[in-house]
Formats: structure tokens, C-alpha cells, sequence
């Protein structure tokens, strides 16, 4: 199936935000941020938004695809911002439709903080937790609606939202969308949208599915592309080391200590892999937690929480939990256990080595997953190191970031992945939960 798109124009000139147009109110928030300059996304992104263009960009997590739309939205709102109480000075003008909890809360983080210096309102709405709290945020008005499909939909079968005056609709990891079976609920959000909007359309695949979602909701798209599909991220150093499936925990113990990690994402392919790994990691004496979607809602957070802190150390997860979180600078991702599409693997690497910071991806791969190594391979078009396990000599003490108070804790130990920062490497913003047993909504569960 094809789409009718124009690939856009390459529009490297700008070199700064302040180039691309954008307000000095928003300018001073991206400051505070140390956002220097525009990643290649937001270079091509933010001129075509702002000229009001549709948009298909496939862009990789980790791009800085989230200020790539956000900035040029609250850019082209400001003609509407007031600082009127009544919520009918506010209504709903642009929607961020993204698959699962953990992403719509660091879309909508993101956008607080480019948002902190103008009049402009947003909430966040997602499955799992009580819908009270967030009907208040709406009935109060706000101009941009972060959520997930089938919880938005909730809200607009009790009249709590009014989708009636959206300019703006955003569909992020629209290929995880469809994974994860939300077209219908897509397909029902758009019939409650006006059709005259402007649609901006995220993936990291353009496959035949994606073609055919932009044929639905897209109109005339411009078409950027920042990484290429099947190009693994060229900032992560990727390793495989060949060991017995048997062998893989103390495998896994020996790549952290050996090299210093302070901490890492362990990625498993199933719930009940993680459980057991976390399990095992703890009975080793490590600092592990576990997420997944049979974990409620204040256990995931719980386990966020504490990775964010500095306090855990592994995190292990299945692909589909931890494709929401925004981690800063985190050095290191194990695969654990090789995931089954070649396309995880690229999402997995990508939540290191992010926006610019280097990182290494490390992959235990059994006999039994050889076949999956090959299959990864060719999907990046090319062989992947195998390397010996590190030597036990280089062991250290896996010291957690934010255990080390002083940079004396730590003095001069040359780590090449470890942290030697007192901050945690976690930047998930995580709001407080609101309340109410946590539940599971099937489209919005995550894996
Ligand atoms: P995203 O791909 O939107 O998930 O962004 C990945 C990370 O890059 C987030 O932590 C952003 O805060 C950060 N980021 C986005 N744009 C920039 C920029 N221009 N300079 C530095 N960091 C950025």
C-alpha cells in the first residue's frame, strides 16, 4: 500500500531553536533544559509543523521526537493562550495520543517543562488508576490532552472530554499503537475529531500498517525520516557475549561488576522471565526490580521510583513496559534474552545512548537464540561483536549512583559505563499515582 508524501525538503540550516522561530518564552524553558541545540528530528520537525504541514516522521525514541512536535504546537497555540478561568477559554486544541501509561506520562513531563513559561493548560489521562482526578483536570479546560486511546475514549463516553475543537492531533509510536491493537479505538477517537486539523504522525516503522493509518487520518504528509529503518543506533557500543543458557545469570553478574555499570535495563522476553530473573538478581545480593504489566500500577511505579533514585540497580523489564521511559544518560542495556522481532532489539538499544550520550548494549545469547542473533543482524545489516565475557580481575563493587554521596566514595576509578554522578540516571517524572485500586484496561496494559 502506498501513501501519497512528498519527503521533506532537508532543512539543516537552523542551527539553533532560536533559528526555527520559536518564542523567547519558550526559548528560556528550553534553556533552563540545556537543550543547546536542535537534534536532526526537531531541525526538519518544527519548521514543517509550523508551516502547518501533516507529518509521517519516522524518528527512533531517543531522537528528541517529543520537543519535535511539542515545541512548534505550543509555538503555534499561543495565539490562543489566555489567562481566562473559564474552562471555555480553554478547550481541548491539541491531542498526544501515545500507547501506553509510562510514555503519555513523560510526553506530558515533556511538555510541562517546554510549556512552564506560557499561558497554555495540559493533563494527562491513561488507564489504571481512578478517573476521578483526572475529569477535574479536564472540566477545568486545557488546551493540550495527553492520553491513551482507550481512556480518552472512557472520558468521551462520559462527556468529561470534548474533542470538538482539536487543531492538533499527534500519534506517537503510532507503530506501537497498532501493535498493541488500538486501531479501533483510533478509528473512534478520529470520527470525534474535526476533520479539519493538523495531524503529525510518529513511528519508528513505516511499515504497510503505518501506510495505511496515515491514509486514514494523514492529509497530503510530508514525510522526514532522522534514522533510517533497520539502522541500529550508530552512539551504542553493541556487544554479544556467548554463554550457556544455564550460565546467563552469573553471566550478567560478571558483565555489571566487571565493568562497572551502575546500572542497566535487563531486558526478558516474557513476565514470568523477568520475575524469576529479578527474583535471582535479589537472592545474588543485587539491587533488582521488575516491571511488567501483570505488575499494578504502584508496583511499576514503586520500581521506577527506586531506579530513578539510584536505589535499584537492575531493572528488569519486558520490552512492551519499558518502551515509555525517559532515562537520561543511562549507560547500559542488557538483553537478557534476545527479543523475538528484530525491531525490539533497536527499541531496546535505544534506551541508551540517547539524545547525543554514548552507551553500550550487551546481548547473552544462548545457543538456542543463535538463530534470533542472525535474524537481529540482518534486520541492522550488520554482525554484531562477540566478545569473550569480561575478566573476573576487573571486578568492582557495583556502587549505585546515587549511593555515591562524594566524588571521594569513588576516587579516580576509571569507569567507562558506570556513573560517577550523584544524580540518578532515571529521569522519569512519575506523578503521583491518583488514587484508587489499580486495574487493568486490556489495550492500555502493558505487555
Ligand atoms: P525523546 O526522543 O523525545 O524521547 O527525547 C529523548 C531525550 O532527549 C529526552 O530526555 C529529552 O529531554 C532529550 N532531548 C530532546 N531534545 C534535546 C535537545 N535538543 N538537546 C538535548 N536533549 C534533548
Amino acid at each position: 500500500m502506498e501513501v501519497d508524501t512528498e519527503s521533506a525538503p532537508a532543512l539543516e540550516a537552523a542551527t539553533t531553536f532560536a533559528d526555527l522561530g520559536l518564542d523567547p518564552r519558550i526559548l528560556s524553558s528550553l534553556d533552563e533544559m540545556g537543550y543547546k541545540i536542535p537534534t536532526p528530528i526537531q531541525k526538519q520537525a518544527i519548521p514543517l509543523v509550523l508551516s502547518g504541514r501533516d507529518l509521517m516522521a519516522q524518528a527512533q525514541t531517543g531522537t528528541g521526537k517529543t520537543a519535535a512536535f511539542a515545541l512548534p504546537l505550543l509555538q503555534k497555540m499561543l495565539a490562543h493562550a489566555n489567562t481566562s478561568a473559564s474552562p471555555a477559554r480553554h478547550p481541548v486544541r491539541a491531542l498526544v495520543l501515545a500507547p501506553t501509561r509510562e510514555l503519555v506520562i513523560q510526553v506530558h513531563e515533556s511538555v510541562v517543562t517546554y510549556n512552564k513559561n506560557l499561558p497554555l493548560r495540559s493533563t494527562v489521562v491513561f488507564g489504571g488508576v481512578d478517573m476521578k482526578p483526572q475529569e477535574a483536570a479536564l472540566k477545568a479546560g486545557v488546551e493540550i490532552l495527553v492520553a491513551t486511546p482507550g481512556r480518552l475514549l472512557d472520558h468521551c463516553g462520559s462527556r468529561g472530554a470534548l474533542l470538538s475543537q482539536v487543531q492538533f492531533l499527534v500519534l506517537d509510536e503510532a507503530d506501537r499503537m497498532l501493535d498493541m491493537g488500538f486501531m479501533p479505538d483510533l478509528k473512534r477517537i478520529l470520527n470525534l475529531l474535526p476533520s479539519q486539523r493538523q495531524t503529525l504522525l510518529f513511528s519508528a516503522t513505516f511499515d504497510d500498517s503505518i501506510v495505511g493509518l496515515a491514509k486514514s487520518f494523514l492529509r497530503n504528509p510530508l514525510k522526514v525520516e532522522v534514522a533510517r529503518r533497520n539502522s541500529a543506533t550508530e552512539l551504542v557500543e553493541q556487544v554479544v557475549h556467548k554463554v550457556r543458557e544455564d550460565d546467563k545469570l552469573d553471566a550478567l553478574v560478571k558483565v555489571v561488576k566487571a565493568l562497572d555499570i551502575g546500572q542497566a535495563l535487563v531486558f526478558t522476553r516474557t513476565k514470568i522471565a523477568a520475575d524469576k530473573l529479578g527474583r535471582r538478581l535479589l537472592k545474588r545480593g543485587i539491587q533488582a526490580a521488575t516491571i511488567h504489566g501483570d505488575k499494578a500500577q504502584l508496583e511499576r511505579l514503586a520500581a521506577l521510583d527506586g531506579f530513578k533514585q539510584g536505589k535499584v540497580h537492575l531493572l528488569v523489564a519486558t520490552d512492551i513496559a519499558a518502551r515509555g521511559l525517559d532515562i537520561v544518560e543511562l549507560p547500559c542495556v542488557v538483553n537478557y534474552e534476545l527479543p523475538y522481532a528484530p525491531e525490539d532489539y533497536i527499541h531496546r538499544i535505544g534506551r541508551t545512548g540517547r539524545a547525543g550520550a554514548s552507551g553500550l548494549a550487551v546481548s547473552l545469547v544462548s545457543h538456542e537464540e543463535e538463530r534470533l542473533l542472525a535474524g537481529i543482524e540482518r534486520f541492522i545489516k550488520r554482525d554484531l561483536k562477540v566478545t569473550p565475557l569480561p575478566e573476573a580481575a576487573q571486578v568492582q563493587v557495583v556502587v549505585p549512583p546515587a549511593a555515591v554521596a562524594s566524588p571521594a566514595a569513588s576516587p579516580g576509578v576509571p569507569t567507562r559505563f558506570g556513573r560517577r554522578r550523584a544524580e540518578p540516571v532515571c529521569a522519569l517524572l512519575m506523578p503521583p499515582p491518583a488514587g484508587g485500586p489499580p486495574e487493568t484496561d486490556s489495550p492500555t496494559a502493558l505487555s
